[in-house]
């Protein structure tokens, strides 16, 4: 929805808005929120609303530990799942330092001041995200458990699907938040499922993934479920990805459809910087200890390389007409904080076209099957999340994109749940909780 902030007071005004939750995404993308009383929404807008920054992992120390969240009026959206009288709206903010600067670790910031230079350099970039995520049963006392919903494989129907009712509940309900469902199904795992959403430009889809990881949860919760976004919560068993898919406008129209050759070129640089930088930005698009178990089965890649119609690769150029004309990118999991992912894959591409990168050959094998001499060729992801932390230390691109101060804090987190996990009795079920 696009508002104005009149726009936006008005509304809660005329529709029994009793709660306004106002959210943002620490540094790993785990959604927070605070709820204020609709007086206190006028003084969010002009000064934003304090919270403690040193209790978010990751944000300030203790003695600066004041930051303030400021509303952005354009995401306002009623909660669904929540009550109807005296409604609970949600808007995701913007974090200000108390000068009113934007402070470092606001990875929605980020991703727009990365969006900036698309637009400086004449694109708006598209993107569209494909998630997959597991339901599973919770036990007596309601917490989560790895017991499967359901035996189904891919696109099975009901009695062997028993999630389509809850698709169909998380479908409606995004439609109510102006989210555009397009098609849901069932997954290859035994309880794995997938619903894709209309594209967007890279910062609503950012949101909409946030908001959309929100919808699945609370609506598997009110089915006595639990909905995992874990990469890999099951060994032996399919992966859950988060397939990126992009696109780039220029005046309105899709480069990636263009039959010019300058349009080809640039689309084609872009996908260059993508393959090109992927390495080194993994310990972002994979961020748990298991999202390596994930890479290299079951059509989660393993390898630098590209190809058109091929699942065992990269990037892929699904076959597609008009403005679903686009590159998708097969390595990132639903772990990943999207507004970071989204900022480096983005930048990555437009790196590609400020150099004015080639495009590597394709290679059309299946490369599961693919024997040694073709794979010993190709470059590969990281092994594990400490060989991709290392890769994204070094990364001088990662650090101009990002910060320095996010790519410190980052690491030292990730490096921090590393110990814990090595801690952990139960080390398959240990992130079950957040993810
Ligand atoms: N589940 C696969 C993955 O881990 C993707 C399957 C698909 O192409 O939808 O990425
Ligand atoms: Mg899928
Ligand atoms: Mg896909």
């Amino acid at each position: 929805m696009t508002a104005t902030v009149q726009e936006v007071l008005q509304f809660v005004k005329e529709n029994d808005v009793k709660f306004i939750r106002l959210a943002f995404c620490d540094l790993l993308g785990r959604a927070k929120n605070i709820s204020i009383m609709p007086d206190e929404l006028p003084e969010a807008f002009e000064n934003g609303i304090s919270f403690d920054a040193h209790a978010i992992n990751g944000f300030t120390d203790i003695t600066n530990s004041d930051l303030f969240l400021v509303p952005d009026p354009t995401t306002l959206s009623v909660l669904p799942w929540r009550p109807q009288q005296g409604r609970v709206v949600r808007f995701y903010c913007n974090i200000k330092n108390p000068d009113g600067s934007v402070f470092w670790g606001d990875t929605r910031s980020i991703l727009r001041s990365v969006l900036r230079r698309g637009e400086q350099m004449g694109f708006s970039c598209m993107v569209g995200a494909e998630c997959e995520f597991y339901l599973f049963k919770t036990d007596d006392t309601g917490e989560p458990t790895t017991i499967p919903f359901d035996q189904g494989g891919y696109l099975d129907v009901a009695p062997l699907d028993k999630g389509e009712n809850v698709r169909r509940e998380i479908c409606l309900c995004l439609e109510e938040m102006g989210i555009k469902p397009e098609s849901s199904h069932h997954e290859q795992g035994p309880g794995q499922n997938e619903i894709d959403f209309k594209f967007s430009d890279g910062l609503s889809c950012a949101d909409n993934l946030v908001t959309f990881k929100q919808v699945v949860k609370s609506i598997a919760a009110r089915n006595g479920l639990f909905a995992s976004f874990s990469p890999k919560p099951l060994p032996d068993r399919s992966g859950s990805g988060l397939h990126i898919n992009l696109s780039l406008a220029r005046n309105g129209f899709n480069v990636f459809r263009s039959s010019e050759k300058k349009d080809l070129k640039e689309a084609e640089s872009f996908i260059a910087g993508i393959l090109l930088k992927t390495p080194e930005m993994t310990a972002f698009l994979n961020p748990l200890p298991s999202s390596y178990e994930r890479l290299g089965a079951f059509e989660a890649p393993k390898y630098v390389s590209w190809s058109p119609g091929n699942r065992s690769q990269l990037v892929r150029i699904p076959v597609a007409t008009g403005d679903k004309m686009r590159m998708e990118l097969r390595s990132p999991d639903p772990a990943t904080n999207p507004y970071l992912a989204f900022a480096l894959v983005i930048s990555a591409g437009l790196y590609g076209i400020e150099y004015g990168l080639p495009l590597p050959d394709s290679l059309n094998v299946d490369l599961y099957r693919a024997d040694e001499s073709v794979t010993d060729s190709l470059e590969r992801l990281p092994d594990s999340l400490e060989e991709a932390l290392k890769l994204a230390a070094e990364s001088e691109f990662v650090r101009d994109t990002l910060g320095e101060k996010v790519v410190e804090r980052y690491i030292q987190l990730k490096q921090q749940e590393l110990q814990e996990l090595n801690r952990a009795v139960n080390k398959r079920e240990h992130f079950l909780e957040h993810y």
